[in-house]
């Protein structure tokens, strides 16, 4: 990897970037079916980089991320074992609890999490929950199904999207954006009625939330007039699209706090109604 990037989902890469600086917790779980390493790099380097956009790619911390010799940035390996052992964990746990060496925080990647065995993910369980404040903890796992209950809980989590995934935006989302400009109530508690009912999926909702969110901001500086075209939510008034912007941002995070997805939908429809109430 010579370039900060997550190849095929500039989403994540842009969330990552607003968030960097208020980060919403200290556990993060990268899931999905996108380049979940890329991910969690890219996030590490963030919280290391001096530069302005963070992460830059070209100050100092940037580039010893990208090259793998950040001393505050540990990828957790263990060559010897097949999965992590123990050791390694209390070695990490240790170390969580010295000060960072050069950079703003210490972090922890965990590539695999297929690699980290129950009993090995609970020698971390106290750390995750009163760590020092500059520990940061970062696991990829195919599926956050591969981590313990009690872990999962203390974690906040993302979804990398694939190249598959970004190359149109969620159709859902114009609609949610068109309905919104009707200022139809009904309508509104239809459309997140339907997708409670449809049991849909935590990374769908995800998509459905920033995608409208997108179109709502990119609505705003068109009607700010700053350039673009009157796409789905040009209609609302600027107010509107910046609360509603900021409802669906929200909303997103909510679920990365592993939110039940029909609780969060009840949530951004409640407040999407008196954010569009006449
Ligand atoms: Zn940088």
């Amino acid at each position: 990897m010579d370039k900060l990037t997550i190849p095929g989902d500039p989403r994540l890469e842009e969330t990552i970037r607003r968030e960097a600086g208020r980060l919403p917790g200290q556990a993060f779980i990268f899931s999905g079916p996108g380049d979940r390493a890329a991910a969690a790099l890219f996030l590490a380097a963030a919280l290391q980089c001096r530069g302005e956009d963070r992460p830059c790619g070209a100050c100092g911390p940037c580039r010893k991320v990208l090259a793998g010799i950040h001393p505050d940035v540990t990828v957790v390996r263990d060559p010897d074992h097949k999965n992590l052992s123990m050791d390694v964990l209390r070695q990490v746990r240790q170390d969580a609890y010295l000060l960072p060496n050069e950079g703003a925080a210490k972090v922890y990647l965990f590539p695999d999490c297929g690699l980290l065995e129950p009993k090995t993910q609970n020698v971390l369980l106290k750390v995750l929950e009163e760590g020092p404040p500059y520990a940061v903890f970062l696991f990829c796992a195919e599926s956050a199904a591969q981590l313990l209950p009690t872990v999962r809980s203390r974690c906040v989590e993302w979804t990398v999207r694939g190249p598959e995934a970004q190359t149109e935006a969620d159709p859902r989302a114009a609609e949610l954006c068109r309905l919104l400009e009707t200022g139809s109530l009904p309508a509104l508690t239809a459309f997140f009625t339907g997708l409670e009912t449809g049991k849909v999926k935590r990374e769908e909702l995800q998509a459905v939330l920033e995608d409208g969110r997108q179109l709502l901001t990119a609505a705003l500086l068109y009607r700010s007039g700053c350039g673009g075209s009157a796409g789905p939510g040009a209609g609302l008034t600027r107010r509107q699209l910046s609360r509603g912007a900021d409802i669906l941002d929200e909303a997103a995070r909510q679920l990365r706090f592993n939110l039940n997805p029909g609780h969060v939908c009840g949530g951004v429809c409640a407040a999407l109604a008196r954010c569009i109430r006449p």
